[in-house]
């Protein structure tokens, strides 16, 4: 298992894409969350879109290895797909925030951890600005989330800085 995290905005999506379509046997894992889809995600591709309800009775069922709340929405990782793609010999790749990521390195050592940096707090909130899907106020409260996380990074076992895709 692969676990990349790293500020909103820094680009965990397009590299992890990038990475999938290069890297045979490596599958993401699709998360569930209770955020609204965005006009460029695909309900089962991008996540799984569930009603708050939907999310807590899958918590409440044990059903998620590991969720967390993040700016008012709820995000989880499925226990049956890790499983699953496990058993198929698959390796796994999570784009998952810190807390998530540390609390399944506790629960799986073996995870290998990746943290992507943005190559300063001015280029990402450029890049969050540019990206269009968050309102003003969210952007400020994501950059300040952002500081917060990146202070994490020092615990993972890689540290990328995403200048250049
Ligand atoms: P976004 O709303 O921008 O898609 O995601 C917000 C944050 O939640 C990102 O840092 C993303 O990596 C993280 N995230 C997505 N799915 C999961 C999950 O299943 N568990 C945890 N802990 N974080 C997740």
């Amino acid at each position: 298992m692969f676990v990349v995290s790293g500020p909103s905005g820094t680009g965990k999506t397009s590299l992890c894409a990038e990475v999938l379509k290069k890297v045979s046997g490596l599958v993401r894992s699709v998360s569930y969350t209770t955020r609204p889809l965005r006009l460029n995600e695909k309900d089962g591709l991008d996540y799984h879109f569930v009603t708050y309800e939907g999310f807590w009775d899958k918590v409440e069922r044990e059903e998620l290895v590991e969720w967390v709340e993040y700016h008012g929405h709820f995000y989880g990782t499925s226990q049956e797909v890790l499983k699953r793609e496990l058993a198929w010999g698959k390796d796994l790749l999570l784009a998952i925030e810190t807390q998530g990521a540390q609390k399944l390195k506790s629960r799986f050592p073996d995870v290998i951890s990746v943290f992507l940096l943005p190559p300063s707090l001015e280029v990402l909130e450029e890049r969050l600005k540019k990206r269009n899907t968050e309102t003003g106020e969210e952007i400020e409260t994501r950059l300040a989330q952002a500081e917060q996380e990146i202070r994490l990074g020092a615990q993972y076992e890689y540290v990328i800085v995403n200048d250049e895709l």
